[in-house]
């Protein structure tokens, strides 16, 4: 596995295995299956529900012998539960659940609610040893430098939609003017715009005797970003993982650059209507 190193030190693998949309039925297994493939770093999220079947297979893991510090684990803070005493019980809620004693990085999940108020809690869980690392997901760069400059602590990531038809360079330039890690979620667009026969990654593919979704892996990884995949299936974990053992040339990566429409294929998190909606999507 390779590592990056975030902007506090703590060390955070390149690939990791994502759960959203798993049912919490079928978690444990998959979480499993993703461990015995290799895979160390999880990420999951209160808003997912499926952080107790997380939490067993972690469980499952460290019974079989591996050790805690191996695993990196991820999880984030819902915007129902934003502000500094919300986010304290949300943070105690959710390690109950994944059964650890400390996390590796937690999130604020979107850039909406008290954030404020979320960051100072999170601040002071991280100086207490309780998370390792903290970040943000979903912060457009406007969002990135509002935080960096008032709040006195940058982030160690941010994850983002990002694949081959949503790239997000400019974004990318601000994180990188502040050292925050880029953490791409929904690396294959979760399979829109046929993006698993696009040609011109197939096409890559070929050459190198990998699949689409090894290519843009790869790539992300390439960029310095990083991936987590999410499968069902361990035949697919499989091939997601098996992606150190070749490097794309530069003229591959420029095809793929050409591949960006700049658009979100999900949704802007600068629209009012979308917005709206993200806010209240629990509401009972
Ligand atoms: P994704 O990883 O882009 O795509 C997952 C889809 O691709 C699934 O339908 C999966 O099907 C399929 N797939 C996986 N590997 C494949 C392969 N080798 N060949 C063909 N098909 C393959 O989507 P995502 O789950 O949305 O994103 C990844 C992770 O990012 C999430 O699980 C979550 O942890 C995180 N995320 C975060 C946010 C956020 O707001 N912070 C939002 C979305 C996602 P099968 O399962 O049937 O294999």
């Amino acid at each position: 596995m390779e590592f990056v190193t975030l902007n506090d030190g703590n060390k955070m693998p390149v690939l990791g295995f994502g759960v959203f949309q798993v049912d919490p039925k079928e978690t444990q297994r998959c979480v499993e299956d993703a461990i015995s493939v290799g895979y160390r770093s999880i990420d999951t999220a209160q808003a997912y529900q499926n952080e107790e079947s997380v939490g067993a297979a972690i469980k499952t893991a460290l019974v079989g012998g591996l050790k805690r510090e191996e695993l990196f684990i991820t999880t984030k803070l819902w915007i129902s539960d934003t502000g500094e005493e919300r986010a304290l019980k949300a943070f105690d809620a959710s390690m109950k659940k994944l059964g650890l004693d400390y996390l590796d990085l937690y999130l604020i999940h979107q850039p909406y609610g008290d954030i404020y108020g979320s960051w100072r809690a999170m601040k002071r869980l991280k100086e207490q040893g309780r998370i390792r690392s903290i970040g943000v997901s979903n912060f457009y760069a406007d969002r990135v430098v509002d935080l960096c400059e008032n709040s006195g602590v940058i982030p160690a990531v941010n994850q983002l939609e990002c694949h081959p038809f949503y790239q997000r360079e400019a974004l990318k330039h601000t994180l990188e003017d502040y050292g925050i890690a880029f953490e791409s979620w929904a690396s294959f667009a979760e399979g829109k715009n046929d993006i698993f026969k696009n040609a011109v990654l197939s096409g890559i593919g070929e050459k190198y005797g990998k699949g689409s979704a090894q290519v843009i892996l790869r790539w992300l990884i390439q960029r310095g970003i990083v991936v987590i995949p999410k499968s069902e299936k361990i035949e697919r974990m499989r091939q997601n993982f098996d992606i150190f053992d070749f490097a794309l040339a530069p003229d591959d990566m420029a095809a793929i650059a050409a591949l960006d429409t700049d658009k979100t294929l999900f949704f802007d998190h600068a629209d009012p209507e979308r917005v709206k909606w993200i806010i209240h999507a629990f509401d009972k």
